[in-house]
Formats: structure tokens, sequence, C-alpha cells
């Protein structure tokens, strides 16, 4: 028997958009999917995670494009027959993940307070700042440019409002 239509289309991608998700839970947690960190197992918590939190530059290798978010991603994980390294994550170990510069979730550690988790970050800082940086000849080239570019900018404006003076 054919399946019945729905009434109209948004509905209808939302429908598939959630047959695409549930079918990469599935894939990468089984049929009794939920967090790989946490016991939560709401449906509408859960998403789907890069294990070594490169999902930025893997999304770039996959898809061509590291914005690639939402319906998209699970459509395009679905189309490339699921690849590897990635795991059913909950939305709060998620974020854990991401605040912390190791990429561990606080409820696989010691958890940080804010002030520790700023402190992590600033471990990072190398030399003056970014003085050094701006002493290339190359940030010392590209700066001149946009000066340049900045200038031309008031008469383009009269140019393109005719009706306004420059003084805006
Ligand atoms: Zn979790
Ligand atoms: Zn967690």
């Amino acid at each position: 028997m054919r399946k019945k239509g729905f009434f109209n289309n948004s509905v209808g991608m939302l429908h598939r958009n959630l047959r695409d998700r549930i079918l990469a839970f599935e894939h990468y947690g089984g049929p009794n999917y939920k967090c790989a960190c946490c016991p939560e197992s709401e449906f509408s918590f859960l998403t789907i995670d890069h294990k070594e939190g490169k999902g930025n530059s893997e999304r770039e290798k996959l898809f061509g494009n590291k914005s690639v978010a939402g319906h998209h991603f699970y459509r395009k994980l679905r189309g490339l027959g699921f690849p590897d390294g990635y795991q059913v994550l909950c939305m709060n170990c998620q974020v854990g993940r991401r605040d912390n510069i190791d990429n561990v979730c606080p409820h696989k550690k010691k958890p940080l307070t804010a002030s520790e988790l700023l402190n992590e970050f600033d471990k990072l800082r190398v030399g003056d700042g970014n003085f050094d940086l701006t002493q290339t000849d190359t940030y010392k080239a590209t700066l001149a440019l946009v000066k340049r570019k900045g200038d031309a900018k008031p008469e383009e404006k009269a140019r393109r409002n005719p009706n306004r003076t420059a003084e805006s």
C-alpha cells in the first residue's frame, strides 16, 4: 500500500529530517542509543558529535563546507554511509566538551570553575600578545591596504547616496 502524503511540504521535510537523525543515532549509538558520556537518552537532547572534537575541519573535509549543520549535516552523513569518527552525545556534554580546551566533558574529569577555564586558555598566550605579528611586512602591507579601502569609503557612500552629505 502507498504511504499517505503530508498536507504540506514543510511538514514532510521535518519528517524526513527526523528520520535522517534517527538513522544517524541508530548507526552511531545502536538500537538503544543514548549519550556516550552520560545517561541522557531523551531524543530531543541528543546530537551527533565528532569524537575528537574536530567537527569543523571534518565537516569541511567531508562536505566541503565547515558550517554544514542541522538537517543538512544528518542527510550528508547518511549520504556518505555514516563515516567513522562520530558518536551520539547530548547537548550538555557537547557544550561541556567545547568549553574545555582538552575537549573532555566535565563529567569525565574534575570540573573547572569559570575562572579556571579562562586560565587554561590564558596559558596558550605566547610572547607579548600579537605584537610580534604586527611587526611583520605582511601585516603592515595588509594594514596599509585596509586603510586605503577605509579612506575611499566616504566618497563611495556619497556616490551611492547623492542626496546625503558626507557627514553621516
Ligand atoms: Zn551527556
Ligand atoms: Zn558528559
